[in-house]
């Protein structure tokens, strides 16, 4: 399936130069949204994964159908200040600007199998500190999925070791 035909492109947003990959065209599109979670869940074959985590904002969208189809559960890793109970942190450079992620202190016990999924690698700072926040609570990170790839950016440099899949590429 085309999917990459289905990915609308916004040339400098959120500032310029930055080419913005809309998924939202994608993600209305049923046929499409159904295609992707089971390329995921074929990719998640044999990686006997626990819980799936996922990045704000678009990570959970992702994240969450890949958990119900696998028959895990899912934690969000969130923007500062957004979860309620005790958290855990570590901060990302972004492709645009800086922020930090936070998980639940015990969303997740030791040895737990944990899969990331989220919408993007661009640079690898988000994936990067995901995985961060998962290895200090001693899960172990069983595969990084993403929709999109920016292999300009070299964000899987940043991710060496990890098993890191993703379906579609721009250069
Ligand atoms: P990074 O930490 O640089 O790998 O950035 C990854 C996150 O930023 C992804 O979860 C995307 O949601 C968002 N992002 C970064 N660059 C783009 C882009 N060019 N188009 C759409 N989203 C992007």
């Amino acid at each position: 399936m085309d999917i990459k035909g289905l990915i609308r492109i916004i040339p400098d947003f959120p500032e310029k130069g930055i080419s913005f990959k809309d998924i939202t065209t994608l993600l209305k599109d049923g046929k499409a949204v159904k295609y992707v979670i089971d390329e995921f869940c074929e990719k998640a074959k044999g990686l006997d994964v626990d819980i799936v985590i996922g990045p704000e904002a678009r990570g959970f969208i992702f994240g969450t159908a890949v958990a119900y189809s696998l028959g895990c559960g899912f934690v969000p890793a969130r923007k500062p200040g957004k979860l309620p109970f005790d958290t855990i942190n570590a901060e990302y450079v972004l492709e645009y600007g800086k922020n930090s992620l936070e998980i639940h202190s015990d969303s997740i016990s030791s040895g737990q199998n944990i899969l990331i999924v989220d919408d993007l690698l661009a640079t690898g700072g988000t994936l990067k500190t995901t995985a961060k926040l998962v290895e200090k609570l001693k899960g172990n990170v069983v595969g990084i999925f993403t929709l999109i790839e920016l292999d300009d950016l070299k964000g899987r440099d940043q991710l060496q070791g990890y098993n890191v899949e993703s379906l579609i590429k721009y250069p």
